[in-house]
Protein backbone atom coordinates (compact mmCIF):
# COMPACT_ATOMS: atom_id res chain seq x y z
CA UNK A 1 0.00 0.00 0.00
CA UNK A 2 1.51 3.34 -0.95
CA UNK A 3 0.36 6.38 0.95
CA UNK A 4 -0.49 9.64 -1.21
CA UNK A 5 0.50 12.56 1.12
CA UNK A 6 -1.69 14.67 -1.97
CA UNK A 7 -5.29 14.03 -2.30
CA UNK A 8 -4.89 14.90 -6.12
CA UNK A 9 -1.88 15.69 -8.62
CA UNK A 10 -2.38 19.29 -9.49
CA UNK A 11 -0.17 18.48 -12.53
CA UNK A 12 -2.70 16.26 -13.62
CA UNK A 13 -4.96 19.51 -14.70
CA UNK A 14 -3.41 20.98 -17.03
CA UNK A 15 -3.08 25.11 -16.81
CA UNK A 16 -5.17 25.39 -20.49
CA UNK A 17 -7.88 23.37 -18.75
CA UNK A 18 -8.05 25.24 -15.01
CA UNK A 19 -7.59 28.69 -17.75
CA UNK A 20 -10.64 26.81 -19.41
CA UNK A 21 -12.56 26.34 -16.40
CA UNK A 22 -12.29 29.88 -15.05
CA UNK A 23 -13.30 31.24 -18.58
CA UNK A 24 -16.70 29.21 -18.34
CA UNK A 25 -17.54 30.59 -14.71
CA UNK A 26 -16.53 34.30 -16.43
CA UNK A 27 -19.30 33.84 -18.52
CA UNK A 28 -21.83 32.65 -16.04
CA UNK A 29 -20.94 36.06 -14.00
CA UNK A 30 -21.58 38.00 -17.14
CA UNK A 31 -17.70 39.08 -17.32
CA UNK A 32 -17.73 40.27 -14.23
CA UNK A 33 -14.37 39.70 -12.09
CA UNK A 34 -15.01 36.60 -9.54
CA UNK A 35 -14.20 35.12 -5.81
CA UNK A 36 -13.03 31.51 -5.16
CA UNK A 37 -16.36 31.20 -3.93
CA UNK A 38 -17.94 31.59 -7.07
CA UNK A 39 -15.78 29.51 -8.71
CA UNK A 40 -16.05 26.82 -5.96
CA UNK A 41 -20.07 27.28 -6.56
CA UNK A 42 -19.95 26.36 -10.17
CA UNK A 43 -16.83 24.61 -11.37
CA UNK A 44 -15.69 20.80 -10.89
CA UNK A 45 -12.44 21.11 -9.25
CA UNK A 46 -11.67 23.38 -6.51
CA UNK A 47 -10.23 26.63 -6.39
CA UNK A 48 -6.99 26.14 -4.36
CA UNK A 49 -6.32 24.06 -7.45
CA UNK A 50 -6.76 27.69 -9.16
CA UNK A 51 -4.51 28.87 -6.54
CA UNK A 52 -1.68 26.31 -7.14
CA UNK A 53 -1.27 26.34 -11.03
CA UNK A 54 -1.36 30.23 -11.07
CA UNK A 55 0.39 31.10 -7.77
CA UNK A 56 -2.13 33.40 -6.47
CA UNK A 57 -6.15 33.95 -7.40
CA UNK A 58 -5.32 37.71 -8.15
CA UNK A 59 -2.71 35.97 -10.68
CA UNK A 60 -5.63 33.79 -12.50
CA UNK A 61 -7.78 36.76 -12.66
CA UNK A 62 -4.85 38.46 -14.05
CA UNK A 63 -4.37 35.36 -16.67
CA UNK A 64 -8.49 34.91 -17.45
CA UNK A 65 -7.99 38.60 -18.43
CA UNK A 66 -5.59 37.94 -21.21
CA UNK A 67 -7.33 34.68 -22.08
CA UNK A 68 -10.88 37.00 -22.47
CA UNK A 69 -8.90 40.12 -23.97
CA UNK A 70 -7.63 38.00 -27.18
CA UNK A 71 -11.60 36.88 -27.37
CA UNK A 72 -12.22 40.72 -27.24
CA UNK A 73 -14.07 40.59 -24.12
CA UNK A 74 -13.20 42.50 -20.72
CA UNK A 75 -13.28 41.31 -17.50
CA UNK A 76 -15.01 44.06 -15.48
CA UNK A 77 -13.44 44.56 -12.16
CA UNK A 78 -16.11 43.65 -9.34
CA UNK A 79 -15.58 46.60 -6.76
CA UNK A 80 -18.11 48.82 -5.78
CA UNK A 81 -16.59 51.74 -6.99
CA UNK A 82 -16.20 50.33 -10.35
CA UNK A 83 -18.29 53.00 -12.33
CA UNK A 84 -17.08 56.37 -11.85
CA UNK A 85 -19.82 59.25 -11.05
CA UNK A 86 -19.16 60.55 -14.61
CA UNK A 87 -19.62 57.24 -16.35
CA UNK A 88 -23.21 56.63 -14.53
CA UNK A 89 -24.48 60.00 -15.42
CA UNK A 90 -22.90 59.93 -19.03
CA UNK A 91 -24.85 56.71 -19.61
CA UNK A 92 -28.07 58.36 -17.79
CA UNK A 93 -27.55 61.78 -20.07
CA UNK A 94 -27.84 59.39 -22.94
CA UNK A 95 -30.68 57.65 -22.13
CA UNK A 96 -32.69 60.44 -20.71
CA UNK A 97 -31.89 62.78 -23.66
CA UNK A 98 -32.79 59.90 -26.13
CA UNK A 99 -35.78 59.47 -24.48
CA UNK A 100 -36.77 63.41 -23.65
CA UNK A 101 -37.56 61.86 -19.59
CA UNK A 102 -36.55 60.28 -16.78
CA UNK A 103 -36.48 56.78 -17.78
CA UNK A 104 -39.02 54.30 -16.35
CA UNK A 105 -37.22 50.86 -14.74
CA UNK A 106 -38.95 49.20 -17.91
CA UNK A 107 -37.57 52.49 -20.33
CA UNK A 108 -34.00 51.50 -19.22
CA UNK A 109 -33.98 48.67 -20.07
CA UNK A 110 -35.69 48.77 -23.38
CA UNK A 111 -32.40 51.60 -24.55
CA UNK A 112 -30.16 48.70 -23.94
CA UNK A 113 -27.67 50.66 -21.50
CA UNK A 114 -24.02 50.05 -20.84
CA UNK A 115 -24.97 49.97 -16.92
CA UNK A 116 -27.51 47.95 -15.70
CA UNK A 117 -30.98 49.40 -13.75
CA UNK A 118 -29.13 47.40 -10.87
CA UNK A 119 -26.19 48.69 -10.72
CA UNK A 120 -27.37 52.78 -10.74
CA UNK A 121 -29.98 51.11 -7.47
CA UNK A 122 -26.79 50.01 -6.03
CA UNK A 123 -24.49 52.78 -6.52
CA UNK A 124 -27.04 55.88 -5.22
CA UNK A 125 -29.93 53.48 -3.66
CA UNK A 126 -32.32 53.59 -5.14
CA UNK A 127 -33.48 54.47 -9.25
CA UNK A 128 -35.12 57.89 -8.16
CA UNK A 129 -32.47 58.27 -5.90
CA UNK A 130 -30.18 57.99 -9.42
CA UNK A 131 -32.22 60.32 -10.95
CA UNK A 132 -32.07 62.97 -8.84
CA UNK A 133 -28.38 62.74 -8.31
CA UNK A 134 -28.31 63.08 -12.16
CA UNK A 135 -30.64 66.33 -12.13
CA UNK A 136 -28.25 67.81 -9.07
CA UNK A 137 -25.70 67.23 -11.39
CA UNK A 138 -26.64 68.47 -14.08
CA UNK A 139 -28.35 71.51 -12.24
CA UNK A 140 -24.88 72.55 -10.94
CA UNK A 141 -23.72 72.76 -14.61
CA UNK A 142 -23.19 69.44 -15.90
CA UNK A 143 -21.59 67.70 -17.84
CA UNK A 144 -18.48 67.77 -15.69
CA UNK A 145 -16.37 65.73 -18.44
CA UNK A 146 -15.00 68.20 -20.88
CA UNK A 147 -14.92 65.02 -23.09
CA UNK A 148 -18.47 64.70 -23.06
CA UNK A 149 -19.97 66.36 -26.19
CA UNK A 150 -21.78 69.67 -25.09
CA UNK A 151 -25.20 69.53 -26.21
CA UNK A 152 -25.69 72.97 -27.25
CA UNK A 153 -22.26 73.76 -29.21
CA UNK A 154 -22.94 70.62 -30.93
CA UNK A 155 -26.26 71.44 -32.03
CA UNK A 156 -25.08 74.89 -33.09
CA UNK A 157 -22.82 73.27 -35.27
CA UNK A 158 -25.13 70.84 -36.55
CA UNK A 159 -27.21 73.22 -37.96
CA UNK A 160 -25.55 75.38 -40.21
CA UNK A 161 -28.56 76.27 -42.72
CA UNK A 162 -31.24 78.88 -41.34
CA UNK A 163 -34.26 76.54 -43.34
CA UNK A 164 -33.22 73.66 -41.00
CA UNK A 165 -33.39 76.23 -37.92
CA UNK A 166 -36.87 77.27 -39.09
CA UNK A 167 -38.60 73.61 -39.68
CA UNK A 168 -37.32 73.17 -35.78
CA UNK A 169 -38.93 76.42 -34.73
CA UNK A 170 -41.81 75.80 -36.72
CA UNK A 171 -42.75 72.62 -34.69
CA UNK A 172 -44.96 72.63 -31.16
CA UNK A 173 -43.02 69.44 -30.07
CA UNK A 174 -39.67 69.99 -28.09
CA UNK A 175 -37.36 67.60 -29.04
CA UNK A 176 -35.20 66.21 -26.08
CA UNK A 177 -31.78 67.52 -26.40
CA UNK A 178 -33.72 71.59 -26.53
CA UNK A 179 -36.34 70.15 -23.84
CA UNK A 180 -33.41 69.38 -20.89
CA UNK A 181 -31.14 72.70 -22.54
CA UNK A 182 -34.41 74.43 -20.89
CA UNK A 183 -34.31 72.68 -17.88
CA UNK A 184 -30.78 73.16 -17.78
CA UNK A 185 -31.14 77.28 -18.10
CA UNK A 186 -33.90 77.64 -15.18
CA UNK A 187 -31.83 74.89 -12.96
CA UNK A 188 -34.47 72.46 -12.98
CA UNK A 189 -36.98 74.43 -11.33
CA UNK A 190 -40.76 75.94 -12.56
CA UNK A 191 -39.96 79.51 -13.24
CA UNK A 192 -43.66 80.48 -11.54
CA UNK A 193 -43.59 78.90 -8.14
CA UNK A 194 -39.45 77.87 -7.94
CA UNK A 195 -40.51 73.90 -6.88
CA UNK A 196 -38.06 71.56 -8.31
CA UNK A 197 -37.64 67.49 -8.65
CA UNK A 198 -34.30 68.34 -7.08
CA UNK A 199 -35.70 68.78 -3.63
CA UNK A 200 -39.08 67.18 -4.35
CA UNK A 201 -39.71 64.16 -6.35
CA UNK A 202 -43.07 64.52 -6.91
CA UNK A 203 -42.98 67.85 -8.81
CA UNK A 204 -43.08 66.99 -12.74
CA UNK A 205 -41.87 69.58 -14.74
CA UNK A 206 -42.92 70.54 -18.32
CA UNK A 207 -41.78 72.53 -21.42
CA UNK A 208 -43.86 75.27 -22.03
CA UNK A 209 -43.98 78.14 -24.98
CA UNK A 210 -43.51 81.38 -23.08
CA UNK A 211 -45.69 82.96 -26.21
CA UNK A 212 -48.10 80.04 -27.01
CA UNK A 213 -47.72 78.13 -30.32
CA UNK A 214 -51.26 78.60 -31.62
CA UNK A 215 -49.97 82.16 -31.58
CA UNK A 216 -46.89 81.97 -33.63
CA UNK A 217 -45.18 81.15 -30.70
CA UNK A 218 -41.51 79.53 -31.73
CA UNK A 219 -40.35 76.28 -30.20
CA UNK A 220 -37.08 77.96 -29.33
CA UNK A 221 -34.99 78.13 -26.44
CA UNK A 222 -35.89 81.76 -25.96
CA UNK A 223 -39.47 81.00 -25.85
CA UNK A 224 -39.62 78.21 -24.27
CA UNK A 225 -40.04 77.75 -19.98
CA UNK A 226 -39.84 75.46 -17.40
CA UNK A 227 -43.17 75.15 -15.29
CA UNK A 228 -44.51 72.66 -13.05
CA UNK A 229 -47.16 70.08 -13.70
CA UNK A 230 -49.17 72.35 -11.30
CA UNK A 231 -48.44 75.78 -12.70
CA UNK A 232 -48.45 74.31 -16.32
CA UNK A 233 -52.58 73.55 -16.13
CA UNK A 234 -52.96 76.76 -14.37
CA UNK A 235 -52.22 78.09 -17.36
CA UNK A 236 -54.86 79.71 -19.13
CA UNK A 237 -53.65 77.96 -22.85
CA UNK A 238 -55.03 74.91 -21.36
CA UNK A 239 -53.67 73.80 -25.23
CA UNK A 240 -49.53 74.05 -24.61
CA UNK A 241 -49.74 71.21 -21.64
CA UNK A 242 -46.50 69.20 -22.61
CA UNK A 243 -46.36 65.86 -22.28
CA UNK A 244 -45.12 64.79 -18.78
CA UNK A 245 -41.40 65.21 -18.68
CA UNK A 246 -39.03 64.75 -15.86
ZN1 LIG B 1 -44.85 75.73 -10.52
Amino acid sequence: MTFQFERTRIDKIPKTAVLAALERVAEHQQFVEFGKRDFDKEARFSSSTVVRTFGAWSSAMEALRDALRRRGIDLKARQKGYYSDRELFAEMERVWVGLGHRPSRFEWEEAKPAISYQTYKRYFGGWQQACLRFLEHRARGGPADPALPEPTTRRQKARPNPARRHARAASREVPAGLRLKVYERDRFRCVFCGRSPISDLTVELHVDHVVPFARRGETVLENLQTLCLKCNLGKADRDDVQQPGV
